[in-house]
């Protein structure tokens, strides 16, 4: 299937101005000044966007597993951006003033820690690493501290152990529901904003933010494929898909 363009409404609700595109995402206005569209793309980037391509219906794909991801988080007292899928590419969210961090949870060495520390990939690891990084496409987001965040004011202590708590929590939910998947969840990203002066959980949770290895065989099903040329990548995204909706 070839990727659409956004359509000129999404059932009851109509597009309005496009505010944001970002490398996978579009965010369009609403006419509720709180809520807006995002719209999964095809496009896909690694490595600060040095590396671009298409992963064929991955918006569609995306877009189905965060809705789920999203909806079930919220059941179990998880607060999200999220109100509503509306389309095959579209959600419908509450707007965030985005805090400018970005958190990493890692379960299993891969990725960054790996180049960080000189370790080999697939460690289980004793106990979760919690990681913040600043969110800047200019300095490949770069792993920061506490202090930094609160020195530059970035947010404050009380959204720290909020968002803290929050990603701690996501994470003991989502290994459990993978793991009934036979999924290991190795590692992910989230990013979390303000709403209303609350700390709401934002962006989305997907194939393009987390590393998933099919329990057993360690199989790839996420962006790992596309950033390093494995090939079967639109078939890892599908399996991922059939995985959260099974
Ligand atoms: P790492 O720091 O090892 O590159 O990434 C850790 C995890 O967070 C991986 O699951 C990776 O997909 C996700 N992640 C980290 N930064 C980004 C980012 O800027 N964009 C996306 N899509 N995922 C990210």
């Amino acid at each position: 299937m070839t990727q659409t363009k956004p359509s000129p409404s999404s059932g009851s609700v109509a597009h309005g101005d496009k505010l944001y595109e970002g490398k996978a995402k579009i965010l369009y206005a609403t006419a509720n000044p709180d809520e807006l569209i995002q719209y999964f793309k095809d496009d896909a980037t690694a490595f600060n966007a040095e590396k671009k391509g298409t992963i064929v219906d991955k918006g569609i794909v995306n877009n189905k597993i965060a809705s789920a991801l999203f909806t079930m988080l919220e059941k179990e007292g998880v607060v999200t951006h999220f109100v509503r899928q509306l389309s095959d590419r579209e959600m419908l969210v509450k707007k965030l003033e985005i805090v400018p961090l970005e958190v990493t949870m890692r379960n299993i060495t891969a990725g960054g820690m790996c180049r960080m520390l000189g370790i080999e990939e697939g460690i289980v690891l004793k106990t979760p690493v919690f990681e913040w990084h600043y969110k800047s496409d200019a300095l490949g987001d770069p792993l920061i501290n506490d202090d930094h965040i609160l020195a530059m004011k970035f947010a404050t202590a009380a959204e720290l152990d909020q968002i803290r708590k929050e990603s701690e929590k996501i994470n003991t939910i989502l290994l459990a529901y993978f793991k009934k998947r036979k999924i290991d969840l190795v590692d992910f990203k989230l990013e979390f904003g303000r709403h209303k002066g609350k700390i709401l959980l934002g962006d989305e949770i997907s194939p393009d933010t987390c590393r998933f290895w099919e329990e057993g065989t360690k199989r790839k099903l996420d962006k790992d494929r596309f950033r390093r040329d494995m090939g079967d990548v639109e078939s890892a995204y599908q399996e991922m898909l059939r995985r959260v909706l099974a």
